[in-house]
């Protein structure tokens, strides 16, 4: 029988954004999906280990298909993971996202009201959805998902 050889868990790399709200909602929509809606797949790289130099993440982030999610066009989980490891299977900007969905509102990004949640929630999805496209691929092996 033939082993495994395909990853079985996706990384998610959430920028820390602590100055802008979309970086709050990208933080918050990651530990939805980590917790919530795939856990036991979805692995929550940490930006800050990740960039001082952590070879574990580093390594890591070379065998699994990963997901980053930024706050803003800066991309800095992006381009971080491109620096150290590689491509990014696929990269999220949360300000685009608002922006297609027509958000306007003003957001707060340290006390984070229904809207931000609501705005959390729906970017969780889009991860969500890129994960299951992901298992449906092929290119994750879904034994772990509960
Ligand atoms: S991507 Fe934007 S919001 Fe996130 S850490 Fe970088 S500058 Fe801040």
């Amino acid at each position: 029988m033939a082993l495994e050889t395909r990853p079985k868990f996706v990384g998610v790399l959430s920028c820390s954004g602590e100055e802008e709200p979309e970086g709050t909602i990208a933080r918050n929509a990651v530990r939805l999906v980590m917790e919530k809606y795939r856990p036991g797949i979805t692995v929550s790289l940490c930006l800050p280990l990740y960039l001082a130099g952590d070879s574990g993440e580093q390594e890591f982030a070379k065998r699994v298909p990963v997901i980053a999610v930024d706050g803003c066009e800066k991309a800095c989980a992006r381009l971080s993971t491109e620096k150290y490891s590689g491509e990014v299977s696929d990269a999220i900007d949360i300000r685009a996202l608002l922006r297609q969905w027509g958000v306007e509102d003003e957001l707060s990004r340290s006390h984070p009201r229904e809207l931000e949640w609501e705005l959390a929630e729906r970017v969780a999805r889009e991860i969500v959805r890129i994960i299951d496209r992901y298992i449906e691929e092929g290119k994750v092996a879904a034994t772990n998902t509960r």
